[in-house]
């Protein structure tokens, strides 16, 4: 089965017709997913043992590859117009995410001022101070909750130990709807958050925490998983209806 993984902390620029001309970041190695979730759907793969033996990119490689990267492009008169921390896992679990995050920041207003600035993340660390107040610095927080249900979130995330869906839902409360829900609906014999009860209860968290953007999205690549089904497009407006009729920003993309 197809997985793909990043091999580079910058890679790109890629060319997107959503984002335009996009660079991303990826903090975890280059050679497996480092996560604290594995996603029954999750496109790097299903997380392998030993994974987390590989190193991370050390703070001193994450700056010179940004300042190197950001610099050459700059001097060859290429635009950006989007940065994404990406990659092959989750990047707040980087122990200096919160520095990276200020170097970044600093290296786009010299570069790219312009380039909106965004992380992806599946919200488990949020119940640090210091991984928050990083994620306020920049344009993009973009928060995972793929389903209100704790058993099927368990089924469909497969996190470690200790999280639930109630403490990501709290940790966001701390952004006060300034960020980004980012949501996968899928089908499937494992797994089936577009039924009636996942909706409802994921959109009374929606309605809770506000959200200014919310994002949601189907599979694209190969599923690590068998029987992960990717959601027609039907489906997935019919899902955003109610929210879109109270006037919440849903962005529905289609692959
Ligand atoms: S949170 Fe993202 S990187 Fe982690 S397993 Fe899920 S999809 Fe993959």
């Amino acid at each position: 089965m197809a997985t793909f993984l990043w091999d580079d902390i910058v890679f790109g620029p890629i060319h997107s017709r959503r984002v335009g001309r996009s660079l991303g970041i990826n903090l975890l190695p280059r050679e497996a997913k480092v996560c604290s979730f594995d996603c029954v759907y999750c496109e790097c793969g299903g997380l392998k043992r030993g994974a987390a033996k590989h190193p991370l990119p050390t703070l001193q490689q994450v700056r010179e590859a940004v300042e190197g990267k950001f610099s050459a492009l700059a001097a060859a008169g290429q635009g950006i117009d989007s940065i994404s921390f990406t990659g092959n896992g989750e990047p707040t679990l980087h122990p200096d995410f919160a520095a990276i995050i200020d170097i970044v920041v600093a290296e786009r207003n010299r570069w790219f001022p312009e380039a909106v600035l965004s992380v992806f993340s599946n919200a488990a660390q949020l119940d640090r101070p210091d991984v928050v107040s990083a994620l306020k610095k920049v344009d993009n927080p973009i928060l995972k909750i793929d389903c209100a249900l704790e058993d099927m979130a368990a089924v469909m995330n497969r996190p470690r130990r200790g999280y639930t869906v109630a403490k990501a839902v709290e940790g966001m409360r701390a952004f006060e709807g300034d960020f980004v829900m980012q949501t996968m609906l899928v089908r499937g014999a494992v797994v089936d958050n577009t039924t009636p009860e996942a909706l409802e209860a994921w959109y009374k968290v929606v309605r809770e925490l506000r959200p200014r953007e919310i994002m949601l999205y189907t599979v694209d690549r190969d599923t690590p998983v068998a029987g992960i089904e990717k959601v027609d497009a039907a489906s997935l407006q019919k899902a955003a209806e109610p929210l879109l009729a109270e006037g919440f920003n849903v962005k529905i993309f289609v692959n």
